[in-house]
């Protein structure tokens, strides 16, 4: 086997986020890069390039809640094609602040609903677990980069058993 082949198959995907936890995640990258060549196939991250795969991934990373059904849809895809999902960041975790409009009152509610049906969106926004099994969470908005690595580190850890 090359390689290539050996190489842990990473996807990150962002759904409704402002990418704050992409940004860490990057900012991480430039400090172990030479490390992470050698350990990591970055199969699917928009924020890295233009041509992504999503065929089949070691390792799933997931920031921001999940607001309409075609997220969901998506969600469900990933998690099929991965072995280990995490999700990254407060509103993956818990779903806020991204949620807040379940908090609505309903005066609220109704200012909203044209914008609720314009983009098809769920009638309450969800945190990643409640769509998925998830295997890991690094919560916080942006996410704490030791917190990120300690993960990365028990999943590589995992994934080598298998
Ligand atoms: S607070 Fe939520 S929406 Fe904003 S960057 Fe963090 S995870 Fe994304």
């Amino acid at each position: 086997m090359d390689n290539e082949h050996k190489k842990i198959k990473i996807g990150w995907f962002t759904f409704s986020c402002c990418e704050d936890n992409t940004i860490v995640m990057t900012e991480i990258m430039n400090d172990h890069w030479q490390e992470w060549k050698k350990l990591f196939d970055f199969r699917h991250a928009n924020v890295l390039k233009s041509k992504n795969i999503l065929d089949e991934l070691d390792i799933a990373f997931v920031e921001g809640a999940i607001a309409s059904e075609k997220h969901a849809e998506k969600l469900r895809e990933i998690r099929e094609k991965s072995k280990k999902l995490v999700a990254v960041g407060a509103c993956a975790v818990v779903g806020m602040p991204a949620a807040q409009r379940n908090y609505f009152n309903e005066q609220q509610k109704q200012e909203i609903e044209f914008l609720v049906a314009r983009f098809a969106a769920l009638p309450k926004v969800l945190k990643v677990s409640d769509v998925v099994k998830v295997d890991a969470e690094v919560g916080g908005c942006p996410m704490d980069p030791d917190k990120f690595l300690t993960a990365v580190a028990g999943l590589v850890e995992e994934l080598k058993k298998v």
